[in-house]
């Protein structure tokens, strides 16, 4: 299937690993020019090369932690205009309901709805001018059904999901679909730091920590980078420019919902 989208230019974050990069990887297959970002410059660097050489491709990296508006601006310079944003940053930590303080709060809000809204406030306006743009938002399955010991999760990916709804609606009619992809399990290092607290809390080996909990998922797996990379690229392509302000899940049928 042809995307439409190739000479287009994206911005994705936090794609050094993970679903950053099943989103890049798939964008560039697209043939789409990419500036990619992580904090870890070597990852970052050797993660590039291996898109460029791949998909032929322009890929710009830049190191540099996205969630600080120091680092934010460093992207934002490198990038200039694009006509795609993929915002992506790491999740906060889990714990107890009495665990979280005010600070703990901020810094979740800041990492996972001030950082996309301030990328997005960046970006977009640049788009409207051009009369086309997509966003794409990597938020949670929790946003849909609660993770109870991902508190500050929920909390802060709540609130860009509400900041979304609306905001599409306004840009929609100048040619830029916002949208957001909500993973469920997806097989990335951070799926297996999970599993590994699991092991560790239960005293069993992490093999069945990954059993106990693909059981639990109706499709009996984890997703994979490259489906949650091309659920991305599709929603950035030509064909998806009536999709304006959903949140679309991928959980292999987690979340037991009708709608
Ligand atoms: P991952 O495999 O740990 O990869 C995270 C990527 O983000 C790495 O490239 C990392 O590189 C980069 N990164 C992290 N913090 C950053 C920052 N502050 N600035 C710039 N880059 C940053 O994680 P993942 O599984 O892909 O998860 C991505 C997001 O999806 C997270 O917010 C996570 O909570 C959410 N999520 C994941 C799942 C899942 O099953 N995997 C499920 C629900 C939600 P550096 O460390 O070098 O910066």
């Amino acid at each position: 299937m042809d995307l439409g989208i190739r000479g287009k230019r994206a911005l994705v974050c936090a794609s050094s690993k993970g679903l950053g990069l099943g989103c890049a990887r798939a964008l560039a297959e697209a043939g789409v020019d990419l500036v990619m970002n992580a904090r870890g410059a070597e990852a970052l660097e050797a993660a590039a090369h291996k898109v460029r050489e791949a998909f032929g491709v322009d890929v710009t990296a830049v190191a540099a932690d996205i969630t600080d508006a120091d680092g934010r601006a460093a992207v934002l310079a490198a990038a200039g205009p694009v006509d795609i944003l993929v915002t992506n940053a790491g999740g906060p930590p889990p714990g107890m309901w009495t665990d979280w303080d005010r600070d703990d709060f901020l810094a979740a809000l800041e990492a996972n709805m001030l950082t996309p809204i301030a990328l997005m406030k960046a970006l977009v306006p640049g788009m409207m001018d051009r009369g086309w743009g997509r966003v794409v938002n990597i938020t949670s399955q929790s946003v849909k059904a609660p993770i109870a010991v991902l508190g500050l999760s929920n909390s802060a990916r709540a609130g860009l999901t509400g900041y979304v709804a609306g905001t599409a609606r306004q840009v929609a009619g100048k040619g830029v679909a916002i949208n957001n992809l909500l993973p469920g399990s997806h097989d990335t290092a951070r799926r297996t730091a999970i599993d590994e607290m699991i092991s560790k809390n239960q005293g069993i080996s992490v093999a069945e920590a990954t059993a106990q909990v693909q059981a639990e998922i109706p499709a009996g797996r984890y997703g994979t980078v490259e489906e949650f990379g091309a659920a991305c690229a599709f929603l950035c392509s030509q064909c998806a420019g009536f999709i304006i302000g959903q949140n679309v899940l991928l959980d292999g049928g987690n979340v037991n919902a009708t709608i």
